[in-house]
Protein backbone atom coordinates (compact mmCIF):
# COMPACT_ATOMS: atom_id res chain seq x y z
CA UNK A 1 0.00 0.00 0.00
CA UNK A 2 1.42 3.73 -1.23
CA UNK A 3 1.75 4.89 2.42
CA UNK A 4 -1.88 4.05 3.31
CA UNK A 5 -4.49 6.19 0.36
CA UNK A 6 -7.27 6.42 2.32
CA UNK A 7 -10.74 7.92 0.51
CA UNK A 8 -13.63 9.58 1.61
CA UNK A 9 -16.40 9.77 -0.44
CA UNK A 10 -18.74 13.15 -0.56
CA UNK A 11 -22.16 13.04 -2.93
CA UNK A 12 -22.28 16.58 -4.08
CA UNK A 13 -24.09 19.11 -6.08
CA UNK A 14 -27.84 18.59 -7.90
CA UNK A 15 -26.08 15.98 -10.18
CA UNK A 16 -24.79 13.62 -7.61
CA UNK A 17 -20.99 13.90 -8.58
CA UNK A 18 -18.75 12.00 -6.48
CA UNK A 19 -16.06 14.50 -4.43
CA UNK A 20 -13.23 11.87 -2.67
CA UNK A 21 -10.97 13.24 -0.48
CA UNK A 22 -7.84 11.55 -1.23
CA UNK A 23 -5.23 11.32 1.57
CA UNK A 24 -2.15 10.07 3.19
CA UNK A 25 -2.80 8.25 5.93
CA UNK A 26 0.14 8.87 7.73
CA UNK A 27 0.68 12.69 7.16
CA UNK A 28 -2.74 14.02 6.21
CA UNK A 29 -1.70 15.11 3.16
CA UNK A 30 -4.47 15.54 0.64
CA UNK A 31 -5.73 16.04 -3.15
CA UNK A 32 -9.73 17.08 -3.74
CA UNK A 33 -11.00 15.22 -6.67
CA UNK A 34 -13.83 17.07 -8.17
CA UNK A 35 -15.25 19.52 -5.90
CA UNK A 36 -18.79 19.28 -7.91
CA UNK A 37 -20.84 21.68 -5.33
CA UNK A 38 -21.05 21.80 -1.66
CA UNK A 39 -18.40 23.72 -0.83
CA UNK A 40 -18.67 24.07 2.50
CA UNK A 41 -19.89 20.54 3.41
CA UNK A 42 -16.03 20.03 1.40
CA UNK A 43 -14.52 22.19 3.88
CA UNK A 44 -16.01 21.44 7.09
CA UNK A 45 -14.87 17.45 6.24
CA UNK A 46 -11.52 18.85 5.37
CA UNK A 47 -11.28 20.05 9.10
CA UNK A 48 -12.70 17.18 10.29
CA UNK A 49 -10.25 14.97 8.85
CA UNK A 50 -7.86 17.33 9.69
CA UNK A 51 -6.79 17.22 5.86
CA UNK A 52 -3.61 19.63 4.53
CA UNK A 53 -4.94 19.83 1.03
CA UNK A 54 -2.23 20.21 -1.67
CA UNK A 55 -4.19 19.89 -5.21
CA UNK A 56 -7.49 20.66 -6.27
CA UNK A 57 -7.83 18.18 -8.96
CA UNK A 58 -10.76 18.20 -11.90
CA UNK A 59 -11.62 14.29 -13.96
CA UNK A 60 -12.45 16.66 -16.25
CA UNK A 61 -14.25 20.10 -16.98
CA UNK A 62 -18.20 19.54 -17.12
CA UNK A 63 -19.78 21.74 -14.25
CA UNK A 64 -20.89 19.00 -11.83
CA UNK A 65 -17.48 18.10 -11.13
CA UNK A 66 -15.94 21.73 -10.88
CA UNK A 67 -18.56 23.99 -9.32
CA UNK A 68 -16.71 23.91 -6.03
CA UNK A 69 -13.55 25.27 -7.56
CA UNK A 70 -13.28 28.86 -7.09
CA UNK A 71 -14.71 28.67 -3.26
CA UNK A 72 -12.00 25.63 -2.68
CA UNK A 73 -9.50 27.75 -4.03
CA UNK A 74 -10.35 30.92 -1.99
CA UNK A 75 -10.39 29.44 1.02
CA UNK A 76 -7.71 26.31 0.72
CA UNK A 77 -5.56 28.58 -1.89
CA UNK A 78 -3.92 25.45 -3.39
CA UNK A 79 -3.22 24.82 -7.06
CA UNK A 80 -5.81 23.70 -9.60
CA UNK A 81 -4.76 20.39 -11.54
CA UNK A 82 -6.84 19.86 -14.93
CA UNK A 83 -5.65 17.88 -18.11
CA UNK A 84 -4.91 20.61 -21.11
CA UNK A 85 -7.59 19.66 -23.24
CA UNK A 86 -10.25 20.59 -20.95
CA UNK A 87 -8.27 23.33 -19.49
CA UNK A 88 -10.19 25.96 -21.82
CA UNK A 89 -13.76 24.21 -20.56
CA UNK A 90 -13.11 25.38 -17.41
CA UNK A 91 -13.90 29.16 -18.01
CA UNK A 92 -16.07 28.30 -20.76
CA UNK A 93 -19.71 27.80 -19.70
CA UNK A 94 -20.73 26.44 -23.09
CA UNK A 95 -17.93 23.85 -23.04
CA UNK A 96 -18.22 23.18 -18.95
CA UNK A 97 -21.96 22.26 -19.67
CA UNK A 98 -23.32 24.96 -17.00
CA UNK A 99 -25.23 27.02 -19.78
CA UNK A 100 -27.03 24.38 -20.69
CA UNK A 101 -27.99 23.77 -16.88
CA UNK A 102 -29.01 27.45 -16.11
CA UNK A 103 -25.79 28.32 -14.13
CA UNK A 104 -23.39 29.81 -16.19
CA UNK A 105 -19.96 29.00 -14.30
CA UNK A 106 -16.61 30.20 -14.61
CA UNK A 107 -14.27 28.50 -12.69
CA UNK A 108 -10.56 29.60 -11.77
CA UNK A 109 -7.98 28.65 -14.76
CA UNK A 110 -6.19 25.67 -13.86
CA UNK A 111 -2.42 26.66 -12.27
CA UNK A 112 -0.80 23.37 -13.84
CA UNK A 113 -2.13 21.40 -16.63
CA UNK A 114 -1.77 17.93 -16.96
CA UNK A 115 -0.96 15.17 -19.17
CA UNK A 116 -0.51 11.42 -19.70
CA UNK A 117 2.01 9.71 -17.08
CA UNK A 118 2.21 12.85 -15.28
CA UNK A 119 2.26 11.95 -11.28
CA UNK A 120 0.12 13.82 -8.48
CA UNK A 121 2.28 12.99 -5.11
CA UNK A 122 0.63 14.04 -1.50
CA UNK A 123 2.50 12.52 1.38
CA UNK A 124 3.58 9.19 0.34
CA UNK A 125 1.14 8.83 -1.97
CA UNK A 126 1.41 8.95 -6.07
CA UNK A 127 -1.36 9.07 -8.19
CA UNK A 128 -0.82 8.55 -11.74
CA UNK A 129 -2.39 10.26 -14.56
CA UNK A 130 -4.41 8.45 -17.40
CA UNK A 131 -5.25 10.30 -20.01
CA UNK A 132 -8.67 8.85 -21.24
CA UNK A 133 -10.74 11.01 -24.00
CA UNK A 134 -13.88 10.29 -25.04
CA UNK A 135 -16.39 11.90 -22.01
CA UNK A 136 -14.50 15.01 -22.47
CA UNK A 137 -11.34 15.70 -24.19
CA UNK A 138 -9.44 16.09 -21.34
CA UNK A 139 -11.02 13.07 -19.19
CA UNK A 140 -8.18 11.56 -17.19
CA UNK A 141 -8.19 8.58 -14.45
CA UNK A 142 -6.22 8.73 -11.80
CA UNK A 143 -3.85 5.34 -10.90
CA UNK A 144 -2.79 4.39 -7.68
CA UNK A 145 -1.41 1.13 -6.53
CA UNK A 146 -4.77 -0.40 -5.62
CA UNK A 147 -7.41 2.06 -7.16
CA UNK A 148 -8.33 4.43 -9.81
CA UNK A 149 -10.71 7.28 -10.07
CA UNK A 150 -12.01 7.18 -13.26
CA UNK A 151 -14.24 10.18 -13.54
CA UNK A 152 -16.93 10.40 -16.29
CA UNK A 153 -15.28 7.81 -17.95
CA UNK A 154 -16.18 4.48 -16.48
CA UNK A 155 -19.06 3.72 -13.85
CA UNK A 156 -20.28 0.16 -12.33
CA UNK A 157 -21.98 -0.81 -15.17
CA UNK A 158 -21.91 2.11 -17.35
CA UNK A 159 -19.91 4.96 -19.08
CA UNK A 160 -19.90 8.61 -18.86
CA UNK A 161 -21.87 9.99 -22.17
CA UNK A 162 -20.44 11.38 -25.14
CA UNK A 163 -22.88 13.49 -27.00
CA UNK A 164 -21.86 16.49 -24.93
CA UNK A 165 -19.75 19.65 -26.54
CA UNK A 166 -15.99 17.71 -27.34
CA UNK A 167 -17.61 14.27 -26.69
CA UNK A 168 -16.23 11.42 -28.81
CA UNK A 169 -17.48 7.52 -28.28
CA UNK A 170 -15.18 6.77 -30.30
CA UNK A 171 -12.08 7.95 -28.50
CA UNK A 172 -14.15 6.76 -25.07
CA UNK A 173 -13.85 3.35 -26.70
CA UNK A 174 -10.33 3.14 -27.45
CA UNK A 175 -9.36 4.55 -24.03
CA UNK A 176 -11.34 1.29 -22.46
CA UNK A 177 -9.87 -0.88 -25.07
CA UNK A 178 -6.29 0.55 -24.69
CA UNK A 179 -6.08 1.81 -21.05
CA UNK A 180 -8.94 0.68 -18.92
CA UNK A 181 -8.64 -3.08 -20.02
CA UNK A 182 -5.05 -3.00 -19.97
CA UNK A 183 -5.08 -2.55 -16.09
CA UNK A 184 -5.07 -5.14 -13.44
CA UNK A 185 -8.58 -6.60 -12.08
CA UNK A 186 -8.17 -6.05 -8.27
CA UNK A 187 -8.02 -2.53 -8.85
CA UNK A 188 -11.07 -0.58 -6.44
CA UNK A 189 -12.95 1.45 -9.07
CA UNK A 190 -13.88 5.20 -7.75
CA UNK A 191 -16.39 6.39 -10.55
CA UNK A 192 -16.99 9.97 -10.92
CA UNK A 193 -21.05 8.86 -10.19
CA UNK A 194 -22.34 6.05 -8.36
CA UNK A 195 -21.16 3.38 -6.27
CA UNK A 196 -17.52 1.93 -6.31
CA UNK A 197 -16.49 -1.34 -8.09
CA UNK A 198 -13.93 -3.40 -9.31
CA UNK A 199 -12.38 -3.15 -12.51
CA UNK A 200 -12.23 -6.95 -13.04
CA UNK A 201 -15.98 -7.09 -12.29
CA UNK A 202 -16.50 -4.37 -14.76
CA UNK A 203 -14.62 -5.95 -17.59
CA UNK A 204 -16.81 -9.22 -16.96
CA UNK A 205 -20.32 -7.60 -16.78
CA UNK A 206 -20.17 -3.90 -17.78
CA UNK A 207 -22.07 -3.79 -21.33
CA UNK A 208 -19.12 -1.09 -22.96
CA UNK A 209 -15.99 -3.27 -21.32
CA UNK A 210 -17.59 -7.09 -21.19
CA UNK A 211 -16.94 -7.89 -25.72
CA UNK A 212 -13.13 -5.66 -25.70
ZN1 LIG B 1 -18.96 14.75 -17.12
ZN1 LIG C 1 -20.42 13.99 -14.09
Amino acid sequence: MEGGLRVKTLTVGFLAANCYLAYCEDTREAIVLDPGGDGDKILKTIDELDLKVKFIVDSHAHYDHIAANGELKEALNVPILIHKADAEALVNPELNFSSFLAYPYTSPRADRLLEDGDQIVFGRVKLKVLHTPGHTPGSICLLGEGEIFTGDTLFAGGVGRTDLPGGSFQKLVYSLKHRLMALPDWLKVYPGHGPQTVLGYEKRVNPYLRHL
